[in-house]
């Protein structure tokens, strides 16, 4: 079953026409690499999933919910579509352990006992086990986008929506953070959209690669394809 489907979309920013007629069909558990020029409509495309950009016409259909119908409960999404962007956004008067506690406590309602665990091993698995009870500005702009991911992952969502995530990272750090994001990929049935310009990524872990320009799909090819005939 699709996890994600574009009927027909298009999107307008006023009168500039930013995605054109997308049809797009992406399975549970595909892990997708969007790509494409500065201003193709990469975010915009990625940011119409979890709602935070309208379309103007076609249907967009997440989990089974089509984001046009009004009664769509579009906080349910958000909850079933985590979201990593260029900047972490992390609460700044609160240490790593507690930006991963904090949505889970408060929209899943989850005990502290629970949260508390699940949110550590979320932290082991992006590398920051020792990093629980510092603040965010007391680690680098890489391990910040690590708890970003974990803190996105305790949500426990069934899609992640990468945008850019280490373009604003020193280039030492941006291995690191595109580890993480490779062995939460492989290591789950989450279904995954990453914008990157990183092509080593791509044809690693993609296996799918969708090229955008001026709105359009331009090419939509399984990896090897993708990278046998670019
Ligand atoms: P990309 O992620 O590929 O760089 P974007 O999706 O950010 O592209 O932008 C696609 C186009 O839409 C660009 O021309 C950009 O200037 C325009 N755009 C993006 N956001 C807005 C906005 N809020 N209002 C008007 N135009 C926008
Ligand atoms: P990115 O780093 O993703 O390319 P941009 O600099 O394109 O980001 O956009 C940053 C913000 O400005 C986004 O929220 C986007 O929606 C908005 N934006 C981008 N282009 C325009 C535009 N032409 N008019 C108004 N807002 C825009």
């Amino acid at each position: 079953m699709a996890m994600i489907e574009f009927r027909n979309v298009q999107k307008y920013y006023g009168k500039f026409h930013a995605l054109k007629n997308i049809n797009l069909k992406i399975d549970k558990g595909e892990t997708v690499v969007l790509i494409g020029p500065s201003g193709s409509g990469k975010s915009t495309l990625v940011r119409t999933i979890n709602g935070l950009e309208d379309i103007q016409e076609g249907h967009l259909i997440v989990n089974g919910e089509d984001l046009t119908d009004k009664k769509t409960d579009i906080n349910q999404i958000r909850t079933d579509v985590g979201m990593v962007f260029q900047h972490f956004n992390l609460y700044a008067n609160k240490d790593v352990l507690e930006n991963v506690m904090i949505a889970p406590r408060i929209v899943l309602k989850k005990s502290e006992d629970e949260n508390r665990k699940t949110a550590l091993q979320l932290l082991e698995r992006v590398g920051l086990s020792d990093k629980a009870h510092n603040m965010p500005s007391q680690i680098s702009g890489g391990q910040e986008q690590r708890v970003a991911i974990a803190r996105s992952l305790a949500m426990k969502p069934k899609c992640m929506l990468f945008d850019e995530p280490t373009s604003a990272l020193d280039p030492e750090m941006i291995e690191d953070v595109l580890d993480v994001i490779k062995q939460i990929t492989e290591q789950s049935d989450m279904t995954s959209i990453i914008v990157t310009h990183k092509m080593w990524f791509a044809q690693e872990v993609a296996n799918r690669v969708i090229f955008l320009d001026d709105g359009q799909i331009i090419e939509d090819r399984k990896t090897n394809e993708f990278f046998e005939h670019p």
